[in-house]
């Protein structure tokens, strides 16, 4: 059985030689100093200025959204993962979508002011991929229109973009630590700021509104990390070079195998330093995207269907036909790519995606 993914496990030594430091303090949660180590890390590795670590990915995107949605209308991209739109419909706030780039799949930042009304509180873009959206000329749009700008980065841990890390664009970015994810810690996650003010309301929200034991600063909930995330973190942070490194070489490999004359991959912008977060390939159809999926789950290989469906069509939001988005997600496909993914497996792949008759 080949799996999409695979969750990197770091020694199970190593991982608690870090619980054992949790142990020793009793301490387990309330942003202990593993939670504080690993933000310090991480911090580091990212080169970023401001970064709180949290329970997952999906409730920072809520947090951010709490501050500045303001039950506004918030522009988005229809092409990214459900969290993406259900944080903005949970929050009260109404999605209108731009559609995608036919190439790099993030919004096409031309289109984003045609959608923008009085009622435009924000935008929620998805670095999709972790392939930066158009974050300069987002970035005047937002100013021009008085907008806050905030990136789902779920899929981009360590990409820089011109030099400098692609969080350090927009008001706001949020990661996911998701198992499945480059970096993870089980479940987790962490929002990137680069202003403080934004960073410290951001982080009362996160702890009930707190600022003292007795004084709340404004309405909260809970998305702390805890300890025992914290420890897996600092067990796979040490690896993280050698993730990308292993991943790099297994794009580079579909690249050189797969036949391209029938098939499309997607074009990372320029000046980008990228993760190899995933392998999308674009079919030339549904059909023959259905096709080489059960082919390929015939000899026990799984794929994933990412994204699918265009999220414009959810049962919960106003349809607006987004063309390239809808056209694009019902032929995408995401390859295996893990680390332990071995040569041969690769090549099993590529010769049924080859082997597929049109
Ligand atoms: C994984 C993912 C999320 C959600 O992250 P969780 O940590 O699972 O809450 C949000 N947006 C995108 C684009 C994702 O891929």
């Amino acid at each position: 059985m080949i799996t999409v993914t695979k969750t990197f496990l770091p020694p199970i030594a190593e991982y608690q030689a870090i619980l054992q430091r949790a142990w020793d303090k009793q301490w387990m949660t309330n942003r202990g100093e593993l939670v504080l180590e690993l933000e310090d890390k991480l911090k580091n590795y990212l080169q970023v200025p401001h970064l709180t670590c949290t329970n997952n990915g999906t409730v920072p995107l809520q947090i951010a959204l709490e501050l500045f949605g303001r039950e506004g209308e918030v522009i988005t991209t229809p092409f990214s993962y459900v969290a993406t739109t259900a944080s903005i419909v949970w929050q009260h706030c109404t999605p209108v979508f731009v559609d995608i780039h036919p190439e790099y799949l993030t919004i096409d930042e031309t289109k984003i002011e045609a959608a923008i009304t009085l009622k435009t509180t924000a935008i929620l873009a998805t670095h999709v991929f972790g392939n930066p959206c158009a974050v300069e000329k987002i970035d005047r749009i937002a100013k021009k229109h008085n907008l806050k700008v905030v990136y789902d980065a779920a899929h981009c841990f360590g990409v820089t973009y011109k030099g400098q890390s692609l969080l350090n664009y927009g008001d706001v970015s949020t990661l996911s630590f998701h198992a499945t994810k480059l970096f993870h810690t089980g479940e987790g996650g962490c929002w990137v700021a680069n202003n403080k003010e934004i960073s410290d309301s951001m982080y009362y929200s996160h702890n009930f509104g707190h600022y003292k034991p007795e004084q709340y600063f404004g309405v909260g909930i809970n998305a702390k990390m805890s300890e025992l995330q914290a420890a897996m973190g600092l067990a796979v942070l040490p690896y993280i070079n050698s993730i990308i490194e292993e991943r790099k070489q297994i794009y580079e490999t579909y690249n050189l195998l797969i036949n391209f004359d029938e098939i499309n991959n997607i074009s990372i912008r320029k000046d980008t330093k990228w993760n190899y977060s995933y392998y999308p390939i674009i079919l030339k159809s549904e059909e023959v995207l259905k096709l080489l999926m059960s082919k390929l789950s015939e000899k026990q290989i799984s794929t994933r269907r990412y994204f699918y469906p265009s999220l414009n069509t959810l049962n919960y939001v106003i349809y607006k036909e987004m063309k390239i988005s809808e056209d694009i997600s019902k032929r995408i496909l995401c390859l295996p790519i893990y680390n332990g993914l071995t040569g041969k497996e690769i090549e099993l792949i590529v010769s049924v995606i080859n082997d597929l008759k049109y």
